[in-house]
């Protein structure tokens, strides 16, 4: 079987990733998401193990210590995780694992995994995006403000990403990441193995002529 391919999903706060993500999940089986550890506090209705793994600041660093964290990075004052042995499972029972992460955390992965497909998440406009951190309510006023200057940093790190997508109207925004997915599977890089065991094959076979 063909191991998954591994997904990193980022953008602005308040862009739509987690909503893009859970759709996706659901309607497709073959995608698996990642549930990160976090220190921050849970917003009304997220569930430990649902939303996040919600832990404390030391329980968080004991899983650095043992080596537990594919990779990890601060955002806004809080520390967020990718879990080792999910990403690892998915991938070889052959489902494409989503990690809906920040940006320093993508860089990491694409050093450590470097046939990861990167994708960025933009809204339609800056205006729309504020308009939605508000509109989503969990946040305050002056978390929406950090966010948002946050998303200014994060802005100058987008040519690093391989593809963006607008999300506008949310199911072509669905349906586009998976277009990707599908087409960065078949990028000639990706399938070296592949390419090596046909190139073995044609060579017994004139080998076996002569
Ligand atoms: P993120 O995970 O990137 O921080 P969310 O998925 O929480 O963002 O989305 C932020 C807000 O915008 C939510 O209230 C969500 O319902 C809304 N939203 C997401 N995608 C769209 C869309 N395509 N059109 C309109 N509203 C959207
Ligand atoms: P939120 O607090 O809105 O759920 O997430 C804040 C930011 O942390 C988002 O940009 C989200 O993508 C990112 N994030 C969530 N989980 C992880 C993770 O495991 N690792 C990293 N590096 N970032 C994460």
């Amino acid at each position: 079987m063909r191991k998954g391919s591994l997904i990193v999903v980022s953008g602005f706060s308040g862009a739509g990733k987690g909503t893009i993500m859970k759709k996706l999940v659901k309607e497709n089986a073959e995608y698996a998401l990642s549930i990160s550890m976090t220190t921050r506090k849970p917003r009304e209705g997220e569930q430990h193990g649902v939303e996040y793994f919600f832990v404390t600041k030391e329980e968080f660093e004991k899983t650095i210590a043992d080596n537990g964290l594919v990779e990890y990075a601060c955002y806004c004052g809080n520390y967020y995780g990718t879990p080792k042995a999910y990403v690892e499972q998915m991938r070889q029972a052959g489902k494409h694992v989503l990690l809906e992460i920040e940006i320093q955390g993508a860089m990491k992965i694409k050093e450590a995994f470097p046939e990861a497909v990167l994708l960025f998440v933009m809204p339609p406009s800056a205006q729309v995006l504020r308009d939605r951190l508000v509109g989503r309510g969990t946040e305050t006023e002056e978390v929406i403000e950090q966010r948002l200057n946050r998303a200014v940093e994060e802005a100058a790190g987008i040519e690093n990403y391989d593809y963006i997508v607008v999300n506008d109207d949310l199911d072509t925004c669905v349906e586009e990441v998976k277009a990707i997915v599908k087409t960065a599977e078949h990028a000639a890089y990706r399938n070296l193995e592949f390419i090596d065991s046909v190139r073995g094959e044609l060579s017994s076979l004139l080998k076996g002529d002569n």
